[in-house]
């Protein structure tokens, strides 16, 4: 049966696909930062709370006792090792436990502590003794699915009688069936299924709404209308919660159809920065002089540890074969390795077991690595346009004022890229030394 305002895709283009390929990178580095960041990034920035409803209670909580969660649920959070709430823990913990229940738009970067806050809110209102869903939440994955539901699972194993289901694919439920679990979590499609046209649930009894990882979402096509159909059947009365890293515009127009009334709070990243970096390049005629400029760097400077990125592909494979032939030890993140695998490298590498990772951008784009002081650039990023990419420049070897430690960038760029340095210096009001690739001297 063709749902109501359901349309025919129209035919895709190259282009869609190449753009296809950048959100699943999107959702990738989503899934990666979620797998690395096992411990609480604290973000030391203002955070920013927007009142749409003067009339809401609204205060922040220094311990996780003045929530008076159920005893089950504060001996889940402590056994989880979490001590006291995280900056947007705290304040968008008493928004989500209010009576009446209020909606609520929160952004705040990866790791600070987003999903433990909404689960916490989803364990903490469902009835236990009731056996029907009573939260739905949605992810742009069924791998970031499968990840929230981990953390309900563990947060929750002491309240014995709330259980979470995944409407992904591939997970059967047969006909007929009538969910009992209070908790289901899953992708906007499979999700649109379960309720619609197979009927497993009673949507009408649902009374908190999650939307996770919300700026994944809207860049996915068809998901975000997906989602706006499920919040259409929803009660009136039922608390919408969206949460994203970023805020966009378009996802703040998409926000604003889903949660009515919202609160907002904001908790802003802190940006980038060139200041504390030196930065240097050298002009190269080919692969083997920028090579050998490479050994000459490891000859003059003690490296700590240095992330070389390569344009393609090719010359990574070709670099690393190369670096290991020399008896160098180096770690490669490629777009071969399952998710799990390239969260592994690049956990070994923080770890300090490799001191050299060599990537290329679509790997290690979005992956926090603030604790590298070398970046390499085996070939300076550059758009479709063949103009320097700034953003991945910056995202690349700048720093959060915060880290404020210094960092060395080089860059190796060959005689007909060399003006694309002027438009980097240019661009940002900066400096890259040039050095002699056969000689190092002047670097201090
Ligand atoms: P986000 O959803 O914003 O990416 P998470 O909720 O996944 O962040 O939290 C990031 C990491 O920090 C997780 O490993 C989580 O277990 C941990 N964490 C979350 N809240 C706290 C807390 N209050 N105290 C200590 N660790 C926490």
């Amino acid at each position: 049966r063709e749902l109501p305002g359901q349309r025919q895709e129209p035919s895709r283009t190259s282009e869609d696909e190449e753009s296809e390929e950048e959100r699943e990178d999107l959702a990738e580095s989503s899934l990666l930062n979620k797998l690395l960041h096992t411990s609480l990034v604290e973000n030391s920035h203002h955070v920013e709370v927007l009142q749409q409803d003067p009339s809401s209670p609204l205060f922040s909580i220094r311990t996780f006792e003045e929530l008076h969660l159920k005893k089950e649920l504060l001996q889940g959070v402590y056994t989880m090792g979490f001590n006291r709430p995280s900056k947007i823990q705290a304040n968008a913990l008493p928004i989500l436990m209010a009576h009446p229940p209020q909606n609520l738009i929160a952004q705040s970067q990866s790791g600070t502590g987003k999903t433990a806050a909404f689960v916490l809110a989803m364990l903490s209102r469902v009835k236990g003794a009731e056996r029907y869903p009573q939260c739905l939440c949605l992810a742009p994955t069924y791998e970031l699915a499968l990840q929230i539901g981990h953390v309900a699972e563990k947060m929750g194993r002491f309240c014995n009688d709330i259980r979470v289901t995944y409407a992904v694919q591939g997970n059967r439920v047969s006909p007929g069936t009538v969910l009992e679990e209070q908790i289901v979590i899953g992708t906007p499609g499979t999700m649109l299924d379960w309720c619609f046209k197979r009927r497993l649930l009673n949507m009408r009894r649902i009374c908190m709404f999650v939307l996770d990882e919300a700026d994944v979402m809207i860049d996915t096509q068809g998901f975000s209308s997906q989602s706006i159909r499920i919040q259409r059947a929803l009660p009136k009365d039922c608390q919408m919660l969206l949460f994203s890293a970023t805020f966009k515009e378009t996802l703040w127009k998409f926000a604003l159809q889903i949660v009515s009334r919202p609160i907002i709070i904001k908790l802003r990243q802190e940006e980038l920065t060139l200041t504390n970096i030196r930065q240097y390049y050298f002009v190269c005629r080919n692969w083997e002089q920028k090579y050998e400029a490479l050994c000459n760097l490891y000859g003059s400077i003690t490296i700590g540890q240095a992330m070389i990125f390569c344009q393609t592909r090719r010359s990574a494979d070709w670099l690393s074969v190369k670096m290991i032939q020399d008896g160098h030890q180096v770690a490669m993140l490629t777009a071969e390795l399952s998710i799990v695998q390239r969260a592994d490298v690049i956990q070994r590498f923080r770890d300090g077991k490799e001191k050299v990772l060599i990537t290329t951008n679509v790997c290690a784009r979005g992956i926090d690595v603030a604790q590298v002081t070398i970046v390499v650039n085996f070939g300076l990023p550059i758009n479709r346009q063949k103009q320097p990419d700034f953003e991945t420049y910056l995202h690349r070897i700048g720093r959060t004022g915060r880290f404020g430690k210094r960092g060395i960038a080089f860059n190796m760029v060959d005689s007909h890229s060399a003006h694309l340095v002027r438009c980097i210096e240019e661009h940002f009001q900066t400096k890259i030394k040039r050095l002699d690739p056969d000689c190092m001297d002047k670097l201090e």
